[in-house]
C-alpha cells in the first residue's frame, strides 16, 4: 500500500485557509526573494487534516498498543501532564521574564530538584542536561572538576562495565577521559577481580547502571563502591532507568556520587522520535558546589508576610551551563504532575509493578526462549532470538513478525554481551491480559519459525510497509516531500 502524496492530492486553487483583506498598505518585496513558481500543494482543509492524521496512523504508537521496547521505558503518558504543560502560565512563559514573574515556575523547578534528591538520596540536583547522555557528560565534567580542583591531575581513567548503555562510553570519549572497558561475569555483575585489579591512582571513577541493561541488579554494588572509593575515584550511576528502584533503595546510599535521571523515561513524557528529553543529575555533598548552573534555590525566605523567594543560583565553582536558558522547561511540568499524580506510595508502585510484569514475562517465556542471565530481574530482561533447530531465524526476524501481531518489537541486539538480544521492558502501565497476549504472540512465533520460517524471514505482512532496507533507510533519508516534476518557468 503507498499512501499518496500530499503533491498528488493537489487540486489548483483550492484551499484550507481564507485570509481576511489585507488593512495595510503593501510593501514590496526585492524581486530576487520573490518567486511565481513555488510549487506548493494546493488543498481543502478537509484534505490536509485526513492526510496527517493518515501518516500518523501508519506508525506504531504507544497509544494504540503495546510497546515493551527495553531499556527506553515507553509507558502510558497521562493526559493530564499534556493539560498541565499547556497551563497559559507555563507554556507562555518566557525564559527572560523576571525572576520575580516567573516565581510559579521557579517553585515547580526547584519541587522538582527536592524530589529528585529525596528519591535518589542526593544533596543537591541540576535540571539544566537536555537528555541523559546530556547529564552524563554533565555528571562526567562534575568528577573531572572535582579532582581537578584537589590537584588531583592524573585521573582520566572511567571504568565501563560490557553491559553498559552504548551512551556511557561515549560521553566518556567526549569527556575527554579514557574508557576502560570492565568485564561482566556469569552472573551479570561486574567481575570484581577484574576491578581489584584495575583500580588505581589513574581511575578517575567508574560507570555504573542499576539495574544493569541485562534488567539485573549488580549484586556486587556496596563492594564496587567500597573498592571504587578505596582508589580515589567516584561512583557515577546511570539512572536512565529509575523504574525499578523508585521508593525501594536510594542510589545515594548505595554509595553513588553523581547520577542522571531520565525524566522522559523513568516519570512518563512520550519520547518515541528522538525526544524531547531531560536528564537532571543528582550529586552527593562534596560536589554540590560543581553542579551546571543555574540551579533554583530559596534566594529570601520571606516572613510573616512575604512568601519566600525563588531565584536561579549559579554553584560557586560551577562547571557552567550545560544548556541555554533553564533546561526542557515542558519536561519538567510533565514529571512534576506524574509525581504529583502518583505521590510517594504511588511512585513505590511504579517500581513494584515495573518489576512485577517483567519477570511474568520472563517466568512466562524462559521455557521458550533462552534467557542467559536467568534470575530475578529489575524493570526488563534479555532474551536470545535463536534456536538451534531454527538456524535460519534471528531475533531481528521475530522483532518483525510480532509487528504482525499488533505488538512494537522489544529493542534488538542490544546488549551487545547477548546473542541475537531481544530486550524486553513491559512497564508498570499495562495489564495481565496485554501481557498474556504478548506472551501468546511469543509463542506462536517460536512455533512458526520452525513450522514456517518463511512467515518470519518476510515478516512484516500486515503493515503499511512490509521489510524495509533499513541501512538504505538510515542513509538515504528522504525528509522532503517534493513534487515529482517541478513545472518549468
Ligand atoms: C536511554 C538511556 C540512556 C540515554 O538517554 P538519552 O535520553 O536517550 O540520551 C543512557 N543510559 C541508559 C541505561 C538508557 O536506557
Amino acid at each position: 500500500m503507498i499512501e499518496p502524496r500530499i503533491y498528488d492530492l493537489s487540486s489548483p486553487g483550492r484551499m484550507a485557509v481564507r485570509l481576511p483583506e489585507s488593512d495595510v498598505e503593501l510593501s514590496k518585496l526585492p524581486d530576487h526573494l520573490v518567486r511565481e513558481d513555488l510549487p506548493l500543494p494546493e488543498l481543502s482543509e478537509l484534505d490536509v487534516v485526513r492526510h496527517f492524521v493518515r501518516l500518523s496512523q501508519l506508525n506504531h504508537s504507544i497509544d494504540t498498543g503495546f510497546y515493551p521496547l527495553g531499556s527506553c521505558t515507553m509507558k502510558y503518558n497521562p493526559k493530564v501532564n499534556e493539560d498541565a504543560a499547556r497551563l497559559p502560565g507555563f507554556a507562555f512563559s518566557h525564559p527572560f521574564q523576571d525572576q520575580e514573574l516567573s516565581q510559579g515556575n521557579l517553585i515547580l523547578m526547584y519541587q522538582l530538584q527536592e524530589w529528585l534528591k529525596e528519591i535518589g538520596g542526593f544533596a543537591g540536583v541540576s535540571l539544566q542536561p537536555a537528555a541523559g547522555a546530556h547529564g552524563e557528560l554533565a555528571g562526567l565534567l562534575i568528577i573531572q572538576a572535582y579532582h581537578r580542583d584537589r590537584g588531583d591531575h592524573k585521573r582520566r581513567k572511567i571504568l565501563v562495565p560490557d553491559s553498559a548503555h552504548g551512551t556511557n562510553p561515549a560521553s566518556t570519549t567526549m569527556a575527554g577521559m579514557e574508557v576502560i572497558e570492565l568485564p561482566s561475569d556469569p552472573r551479570g555483575n561486574i567481575d570484581l577481580e577484574k576491578l581489584r585489579q584495575i583500580c588505581d591512582e589513574t581511575v578517575a571513577g567508574v560507570m555504573l547502571t542499576n539495574p544493569n541493561t541485562l534488567g539485573l541488579f549488580e549484586e556486587h554494588v556496596l563492594e564496587v563502591s567500597k573498592q571504587v572509593h578505596g582508589c580515589g575515584g567516584l561512583m557515577y550511576g546511570d539512572g536512565a532507568n529509575m523504574n525499578a528502584l523508585l521508593g525501594v533503595v536510594r542510589p545515594g546510599d548505595l554509595g553513588f556520587d553523581v547520577l542522571h535521571y531520565n525524566l522522559h523515561k523513568t516519570f512518563s513524557t512520550p519520547h518515541g522520535g528522538g525526544g524531547p528529553g531531560s536528564g537532571p543529575v543528582g550529586v552527593s555533598e562534596q560536589l554540590i558546589d560543581f553542579l551546571p548552573g543555574p540551579v533554583v534555590d530559596i534566594v529570601d525566605p520571606g516572613d510573616e508576610d512575604l512568601p519566600p523567594l525563588y531565584g536561579l543560583v549559579g554553584p560557586e565553582k560551577s562547571i557552567g551551563r550545560v544548556k541555554a536558558f533553564h533546561g526542557h522547561f515542558g519536561i519538567f511540568v510533565r514529571a512534576y504532575t506524574y509525581m504529583r499524580m502518583l505521590g510517594k506510595a504511588g511512585l513505590r508502585d511504579v517500581a513494584d509493578h515495573a518489576v512485577l510484569n517483567a519477570n511474568y514475562l520472563r517466568v512466562k517465556l524462559r521455557d521458550t526462549y533462552h534467557i542467559p542471565f536467568d534470575r530475578t530481574c529489575m524493570h526488563e530482561f534479555v532474551a536470545e532470538g535463536r534456536w538451534a533447530d531454527a538456524p535460519d531465524i534471528h531475533a531481528l526476524d521475530i522483532s518483525k513478525r510480532l509487528m504482525d501481531y499488533g505488538f512494537h518489537p522489544p529493542t534488538n541486539y542490544f546488549p551487545l554481551i547477548v546473542h541475537e538480544a531481544l530486550m524486553i521492558e513491559p512497564t508498570e502501565t499495562e495489564s495481565k491480559e496485554t501481557l498474556d497476549a504478548f506472551v501468546n504472540a511469543m509463542l506462536s512465533i517460536a512455533e512458526e519459525a520452525r513450522s514456517r520460517p518463511e512467515l518470519l524471514k518476510n515478516a512484516p505482512h500486515k503493515t503499511p510497509f512490509g521489510r524495509l532496507d533499513e541501512v538504505k533507510a538510515a542513509k538515504e533519508l528522504v525528509l522532503c516531500c517534493q513534487p515529482v516534476e517541478v513545472p518549468e518557468s
